[in-house]
């Protein structure tokens, strides 16, 4: 296609021809979709992902966090080729499950019991059964923008593909479903204080990503979240923290950690996978016990605790040193202070984010606090910037509200082309 001028994607074209066949618009998470077509990847290293036409991409979207120790880790291939030998999944404990959770635990503030699941959806989808089964009420309070996973409850003014593909509300949710779910703003006080007023008694649980990563990146204001967990202690309500982008990436403890706010449960994933897929509730003894079996709050799963993505967690976590925090997060600085200058200096406005190792530019003259204000971004010129990018080898995730990540890979050469790619960019957007 002629919108790039130093790629050639002809067997990706192909390719999406064939998919399209099979699968829905050729992709299988809507989020992977952008046109005219997605690039086909053929395989990963490090900071890079090279697609079927032979073209290389330095990756921030690292198949949306996951991959923080970049792709095709040597480290991950040797421990999942020793599990492969010793099978696969077995529907019995193993001793692995229990390292994970250990190094979960010595790590995340509010994790002192742990249940695996098999992604951030089923997390936060049993998370919030746990929640509405140990206070016996059914609301739940979710934030405009806020993306928990696909399943019912939270599909409710979603972010992520959900607004991007333009159904942050899905057809096919009963409202009877939905009706619990009750929305507020991010970053208002006042909104939270009206609804929990209005709905005094009835509130199960609060949930919270604690920086906004599905709709751009969006940090919490200064004591936003101290004042949630105090007033979800004053009235009863579980604070649930979703840090399946978080844990483990903005500090070894996750946004819990970061900000030094305790929830009283949380959901994570991806990075505790190491690449596989996974998911888990973590949180306070007293909460997680009511799980089924020891509780009759029900959860359970044929592939929980899968021992191949438990290895490769397990791996995963052992690098995240203090080098490991300190690198990504100055990387992603490096390249997000750049985008802020370069972008004032071809006078396109803009308002840039950071939070440790994830970073996003809104093209939105006014800050971003949350949904309402994310949703008057350009989108228009995003996409521009992300086809520019692409066509200079850089690849972010294809829209304005996702976030970009840094990996240990992006070494100093690798941020000086992203640089250059950026200037290249910019100079063209005017
Ligand atoms: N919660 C958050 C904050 C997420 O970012 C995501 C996925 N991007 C999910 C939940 C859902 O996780 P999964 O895609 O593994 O189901």
């Amino acid at each position: 296609s002629n919108m790039f001028k130093n790629i050639n994607l002809s067997k990706s074209k192909k390719l999406f021809e064939e998919a399209q066949k099979y699968l829905v618009k050729g992709v299988n998470s809507p989020v992977r979709y952008f046109k005219p077509f997605p690039f086909f990847v053929e395989k990963a290293k490090d900071c890079y992902l090279f697609d079927v036409d032979g073209n290389r991409y330095i990756d921030y979207c690292l198949a949306y966090g996951p991959m923080v120790l970049g792709h095709a880790n040597d480290n991950i291939i040797n421990t999942v080729k020793e599990q492969l030998e010793l099978g696969t999944a077995y529907g019995c404990p193993t001793e692995k499950e229990i390292v994970l959770a250990k190094e979960i635990v010595n790590r995340m503030p509010c994790a002192e019991m742990v249940r695996f699941v098999n992604s951030g959806t089923e997390a936060t989808m049993s998370a919030i059964r746990l929640a509405r089964g140990i206070t016996k009420k059914n609301k739940i309070i979710k934030f405009d923008g806020a993306y928990h996973g696909a399943h019912d409850y939270v599909l409710v003014k979603s972010g992520s593909g959900a607004l991007t593909h333009g159904s942050p509300n899905s057809p096919g949710i009963p409202e009877e479903t939905t009706k619990n779910t009750l929305l507020v703003p991010f970053n208002n006080e006042d909104a939270i204080k009206k609804t929990i007023a209005e709905n005094k008694d009835e509130i199960a649980c609060i949930i919270v990503e604690p920086v906004m990563g599905n709709i751009g990146c969006i940090p919490p204001k200064e004591g936003y979240l101290k004042f949630l967990r105090e007033i979800t202690e004053e009235n009863d309500i579980i604070l649930i923290f979703d840090e399946v982008i978080t844990g483990f990436r903005i500090a070894p403890g996750g946004a819990q950690e970061y900000y030094n706010v305790v929830p009283d449960l949380a959901t994570v994933g991806k990075i505790i996978g190491g690449g596989f897929p996974i998911g888990a509730i973590v949180g306070k003894k007293e909460l997680m016990e009511n799980f089924s079996p020891n509780g009759n709050i029900y959860q359970a799963g044929t592939f929980n605790g899968n021992p191949i993505s438990v290895s490769a967690g397990i791996e995963t976590l052992k690098n995240l040193d203090n080098e490991f925090y300190t690198q990504t997060s100055k990387t992603a600085k490096k390249i997000s202070d750049f985008i802020g200058e370069t972008a004032e200096k071809y006078k396109i406005p803009n308002k840039i984010y950071n939070v440790s190792s994830m970073f996003q530019i809104y093209f939105n003259e006014n800050e971003v606090v949350d949904y309402e204000t994310a949703k008057k971004s350009n989108t228009e010129r995003f996409m521009k910037y992300f086809y520019g990018l692409l066509d200079n080898g850089v690849f972010i995730a294809p829209s304005q509200f996702e976030c970009c990540f840094t990996s240990i890979k992006h070494d100093d050469e690798v941020v000086e082309k992203t640089l250059n790619a950026i200037e290249e960019v910019f100079k063209s957007l005017k």
